[in-house]
């Protein structure tokens, strides 16, 4: 059953089908019939009847039943991470390490947050009224989600939104939806009322256009390329729908003449592989400079040529395959051409007991020029563009050098340097000395074409809720003071 609407699992009734594949092997995880224009209706229909109880339910409540499902779910961590895994061709080491703690950690934060709802003081700021805010849930979600992180984007959807009142229709990717569901019925079975989550297992172009435009749908979340997100703009535009996206990324790696060179390989190595690339954040442009150059392009090259490719459910897999055949043929065209101006080492789609998933070698692309496709474009791959620079000006042009501004690095022992890095990258997160690391306290989040508003932390809360001013007349007089700028009897 692919969809989960008022507390249920159902069928899909748009009377498709569609196969969930393991990108490690090309077998069928499960068969899914996907959801139609009915799913959508009945799906918006149950979070606005779920809205005004659940928006009401005082944040001790909210957060009780949030403290139940991070429990259930830790009780059932090895079951997501086997699914997710399965689902995404991702190793087991890393659900295991990563997506499955990480999210357990995330609504186990969200259980806390929703209690901290803060708003400004009440207060007179003017003689005659006393103000207050009120920070109220927005309604309706409509959020859709991408299949490189299956299961913690639901999460960082689903979690805010909640936690704050609202009630939530999510879409994740139809090629990856089956942790989300999973994550939806663990939610209710730890007691989140039915109709405050809802997924509907779709096609983008069909029901998450038609989730998008749905007049009973408040706001759009939105995770995904740059592209689509245009699409959930133009799509907001028709009902002035609030909107908060997080797009593309094409995060520089900058490393300055003093940097730790073993420190920045390292780094570089992690930052570009995790998740097989297929990351947001991934290091993917790494701008070094020219004193470190030759010996940071021969470091990651040693480092890429010992990591393990593997089955993704063995323990000692590094790197599994891409997402789908179609996804790796895209990242070894774009390599192919790179080969035309650059300098390739590594890459190559592997032979043998492999051939049957859609692996890729990792692949560092030397003397990318900062005009380059390689250089420029999201390949959401296991490949990592180089170029030197010469001085920090050049270097902190570089890394600017792009549309996007999602998340960056700067590898530096000295401290100005690391603070001139911060203050002028243009990204919605700089790490120095480390690339990747995400904390559920902490925001994430883009500028530039990566989108806007914050997932995770209480700055999520910004997006999933509404302030409203309530203004008291404190002198209960018949005719204010304020009145004769009108009339004046
Ligand atoms: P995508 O934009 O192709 O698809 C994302 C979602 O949008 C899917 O659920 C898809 O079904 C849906 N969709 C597609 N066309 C649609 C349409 N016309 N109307 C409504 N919905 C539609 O992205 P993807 O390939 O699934 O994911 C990879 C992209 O996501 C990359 O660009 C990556 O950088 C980005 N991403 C960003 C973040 C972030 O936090 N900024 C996180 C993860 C992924």
């Amino acid at each position: 059953m692919s969809q989960f609407i008022n507390g249920t699992r159902r069928a899909g009734t748009s009377g498709q089908t569609k196969d969930v594949i393991d990108p490690s092997n090309g077998t069928t995880v499960e068969t899914i019939t996907l959801a139609g224009s009915d799913d959508v209706k009945l799906a918006v229909q149950a979070a606005r009847d779920a809205f005004p109880a659940w928006s009401r339910a005082t944040p001790a409540e909210r957060s009780g039943v949030l403290i139940q499902f991070a429990a259930l779910m830790a009780e059932r961590a090895e079951e997501f991470a086997q699914l997710e895994s399965r689902q995404a061709g991702k190793p087991i080491r890393l659900t295991r390490e990563f997506d499955v703690p990480g999210t357990i950690d995330n609504i186990a934060f969200f259980a806390g947050a929703a209690r901290n709802l803060e708003g400004k003081a009440t207060g007179e700021y003017s003689a005659d009224h006393t103000s207050s805010i009120r920070r109220e849930a927005i309604g309706v979600i409509g959020s859709i989600s991408p299949w490189n992180y299956p299961l913690q984007m639901a999460a960082w959807k689903i979690l805010p939104a909640i936690a704050a009142g609202n009630t939530i229709v999510l879409k994740p990717a139809e090629i990856t939806p089956l942790t989300s569901l999973l994550f939806a019925e663990v939610a209710t079975e730890a007691g989140v009322p039915a109709g405050v989550i809802n997924v509907i297992n779709g096609r983008g172009s069909v029901v998450g256009a038609e989730l998008l435009r749905h007049p009973d749908v408040d706001m759009l979340s939105f995770t995904g390329s740059t592209v689509v997100g245009r699409t959930v703009l133009e799509a907001a535009a028709t009902t002035a729908k609030r909107v908060h996206l997080e797009l593309g990324g094409k995060a520089p790696f900058v490393v300055f003449d003093d940097a730790d060179l073993e420190a920045a390989i390292n780094g570089a190595v992690a930052g570009s592989l995790i998740n097989n690339g297929q990351d947001c954040t991934a290091a993917t442009r790494a701008i070094v400079h020219r004193s470190l150059y030759n010996q940071f392009v021969d470091g990651v090259a040693d480092l890429y040529s010992k990591v393990r490719l593997g089955p993704t459910a063995d323990p000692a897999t590094d790197l599994g395959p891409l997402i789908s055949m179609d996804h790796r043929d895209k990242v070894a065209g774009m390599v192919d051409r790179a080969r035309g101006y650059a300098r390739v080492l590594g890459g190559g789609i592997p032979e043998g007991d492999l051939a049957d998933g859609s692996y890729y070698r990792p692949t560092l692309v030397a003397d990318a020029t900062a005009d380059s496709e390689i250089f420029r474009e999201e390949v959401f791959g296991p490949v990592l563009a180089v170029t030197p620079f010469d001085t920090d000006d050049e270097g902190i042009a570089l890394a600017n050098d792009t549309p996007f501004g999602l998340a960056a690095s700067a590898w530096t022992k000295d401290v100005y340097r690391a603070l001139r890095a911060t203050r002028e990258i243009r990204s919605g997160c700089v790490w120095v000395n480390d690339h990747i690391p995400i904390i559920s306290e902490m925001p994430h989040g883009g500028m530039k074409e990566s989108g806007f508003g914050k997932d995770m932390s209480t700055y999520s809360f910004d997006e999933y809720t509404v302030i409203k001013h309530v203004m008291f007349d404190l002198t209960g007089e018949k005719a204010k003071a304020w009145h004769r700028t009108v009339f004046s009897l």
